[in-house]
């Protein structure tokens, strides 16, 4: 029984270097609860088949040097990228969470996911050449409902001819390493994690962009439910939407009434002409009075829905993402709403916060995950292995 406890340590200690959560032995130990002798032995496991390894760094304090982690070869990174509705964001992430060679380019996931992957695949392949060391991962982003299991969409609303195509079997194919994709709330919710390293233990990050997600961190690892959908909060019923008709072909959903979609309806319904949720953004910002009001009103529902997660859930920050999180008005009502509709003992200690990576949150989580799952493949490559039991592993980094 003691070599089990040790072998899932090592699989623990293996995802939370990989994620960035954790980067030090003190840190692993704090997050795992676990005594420093069984996480050394569990470190010392994975330094000796190299998948981790152990530097010294000068503590920026002037203190003396601590001992910092890493996954594997320092060489090895992933190409991720995040898929909007008509562009996507892309570039190279290295374990730890670092980003290089970022840039957004046009693409048009009514396209359909052949032509999609193919331009991907090309702009991967473009930044492979352009960048010195081993590719050993990729990872997608995706704006829709994800069946991590099968590695495809299901049933998005905002992506036409996707619906159960092969995407991550197909990238795999295509790239020859391991991929990664998930719901684009996860993947933001993941990729703010690690940016922040053991800060939060219990948190929501929601995504309000055109449509509205949200993922869900407990001790560093992302919480997907029973169907891989937990915190999908865009389809809650809320009074105010009546029977206003939803993509996902319900009515009343809070989609209808607090999305970046649902803002364009509103204003465009106003007499004003927007036809994308930046146009919206524009208007609030440009000081119109009525685009003002409406995204007021959009963040108090959000923040009614919220509310009751919050009051729920417990967390300890709530990290407010997407290109509405940008406007003032909205997030003041959300906030506003979150303090209004939670017990005090809920709100006293909750940070409600603006993610920290931006843009790029959503292609940090999926590169990182998509290092992580690379690496659950090598230890299940390992010959007889000791270090991890391949099974619980997959499953806690499998998202
Ligand atoms: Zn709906």
């Amino acid at each position: 029984m003691a070599e089990k406890t040790h072998e899932s340590l090592a699989g623990r200690v293996l995802a939370l270097v990989a994620g960035g959560q954790a980067t030090t032995r003190t840190e692993l130990g704090q997050q795992l609860g676990a005594p420093a002798s069984s996480v050394s032995l569990a470190v010392q496991q994975l330094i000796a088949r190299g998948l981790v390894t152990e530097e010294g760094q000068q503590s920026s304090t002037g203190g003396r040097p601590r001992k910092v982690l890493r996954v594997g070869h320092r060489d090895e990174f992933a190409v991720a990228a995040d898929l909007g509705g008509h562009h996507a964001r892309i570039g190279i992430v290295r374990g730890g969470g670092a980003r290089e060679r970022l840039s957004t380019v046009p693409l048009d996931l009514a396209a359909g996911p052949e032509a999609c992957l193919d331009l991907l695949v090309d702009e991967f392949a473009r930044l492979v050449d352009a960048t010195p060391g081993k590719l050993s991962a990729a990872g997608l982003s995706l704006p829709g409902p994800v069946d991590v299991e099968a590695g495809c969409v299901d049933s998005p609303s905002r992506m036409p001819g996707w619906h159960r195509y092969p995407i991550r079997e197909r990238l795999a194919d295509r790239l020859g390493v391991t991929a990664a994709i998930g719901n684009d709330a996860n993947m933001m919710a993941f990729g703010e994690d690690a940016a922040h390293q053991g800060e939060r233990q219990y948190s929501i990050t929601v995504k309000a962009g055109t449509a509205i997600g949200a993922g869900i961190m407990l001790d560093g690892r992302l919480y997907l439910g029973a169907g891989g959908a937990a915190g999908d909060i865009t389809h809650v019923r809320v009074l105010a939407a009546g029977d206003i008709p939803c993509a996902c072909g319900n009515t009343g959903c809070l989609e209808t009434v607090a999305s970046g979609a649902a803002l364009q309806r509103i204003l465009r319904e106003s007499g004003r002409s927007v036809s994308t949720t930046e146009d919206v953004v524009a208007l609030v910002e440009s000081g119109d009075p009525v685009a003002n009001q409406a995204a007021r009103q959009a963040g108090s529902y959000l923040g009614e829905v919220l509310s009751a997660n919050v009051n729920f859930f417990n967390p300890d920050t709530v990290l407010l993402g997407g290109i509405l999180s940008t406007l003032e008005p909205f997030v003041a009502a959300v906030r506003g709403q979150l303090y209004k509709g939670c017990h005090p003992l809920l709100t006293r200690d909750l940070r409600i916060e603006p993610t920290s990576l931006g843009a790029d949150a959503g292609l940090v989580g999926a590169g990182l995950q998509a290092l992580q799952q690379s690496l659950a493949a090598t230890l299940e490559s390992l010959p007889r292995t000791p270090v991890a039991p391949v099974a619980r592993l997959r499953k806690e980094v499998h998202v």
